[in-house]
């Protein structure tokens, strides 16, 4: 696997898979990588063409309360699981690189960046937008691998893709759970032991929300209580929001008369983990 710093090294990869007719398939992260990392690096591998991951903490995704001076910086464990997943070239730009005139040009992601999450993370996802545009700028990306895990996330990105012009191609991998159901997440290494066994109720709480959308449950309110419900069995997690939302457009679903996204944020002790999950109501 070839290690990549700056830009110009970059290009000079990127040409020579154009040149070999190569697909430059691209998983962008922020380190700390764990094996739902490693499900987008072998579906991109599967793929074939190079595959191409940064590792990049991006500063202004984050909020001026949140945790991005203490966020996981694994270097070392990260190359040797993206060699393992099958990576061909491993990006890790300095933040000076991605933002070379400082922090200045900002796309916005609009509305669809201003809900759910949006909602108690102002600003958060303007900086997804703006990161992932620039990231996809300078690896002139063919296919774009984004995880289940953050679905506002897949949303933000597809339209910030079809709004810019790109051509970029999206796929999107399932979520990589622990066994008992916990989102694999590069945040589940702040949790105590006792939280590590709490946050287990964020998944079964989706879970049982999906099942009773199957079984026929329509009503959100209905749908969300029996979500709240479950979560609220474990006293050492707390709702931040619990929501059911049209899976393009994120607006809020009143009546579940076809596919829609449960999304929870909660905290674990002072730990804020995100999952979701698909509901289906039953064919009439
Ligand atoms: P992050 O490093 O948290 O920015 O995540 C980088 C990419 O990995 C994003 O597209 C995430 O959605 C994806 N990802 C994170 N956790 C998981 C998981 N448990 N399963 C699948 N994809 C994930």
């Amino acid at each position: 696997m070839i290690h990549i710093e700056s830009l110009a090294a970059l290009r000079a990869v990127v040409r020579d898979a154009v040149a070999s007719r190569q697909a430059v398939r691209f998983v962008p992260t922020m380190g700390a990588l764990h094996d739902g990392h490693a499900a987008l690096i072998r579906a991109a591998r599967a793929d074939g063409g190079l595959v191409l991951v940064s590792v990049f903490v991006n500063p202004t995704q984050f909020g001026p309360n949140e945790d991005f001076a203490r966020y996981p910086r694994t270097p070392g464990a990260d190359a040797a699981l993206a060699t393992k997943a099958g990576a061909d070239a491993l990006w890790a730009p300095l933040v000076e690189d991605v933002y070379p005139a400082g922090p200045s040009a900002r796309l916005s992601a609009g509305a669809l960046g201003a809900v759910w999450e949006g909602a108690f993370r102002p600003g958060h996802f303007d900086g997804v937008a703006t990161v992932v545009a620039k990231l996809l700028v300078a690896s002139g990306a063919d296919v774009l691998y984004l995880g289940e895990k953050d679905y506002q996330q897949t949303v933000v990105v597809r339209r910030l893709i079809r709004d810019l012009l790109l051509t970029t191609e999206v796929r999107v991998v399932p979520t990589v759970r622990e066994p008992d159901g916990l989102a694999l997440s590069s945040r589940n290494r702040y949790l105590s032991a006792d939280d590590r066994r709490a946050a287990a109720a964020i998944s079964r709480g989706l879970r049982a929300c999906a099942k009773l959308a199957a079984d026929g449950e329509r009503r959100a309110d209905a749908l969300l209580v029996h979500l709240q419900d479950v979560i609220g069995g474990e006293p050492r997690v707390t709702v931040q929001y619990a929501g059911i939302a049209d899976p393009d457009t994120l607006e809020p679903v009143t009546l579940l008369n076809a596919p829609a996204r449960a999304l929870v944020a909660a905290y674990v002790g002072a730990t804020r983990l995100i999952d979701n999950i698909l509901l289906v109501p039953p064919t009439p």
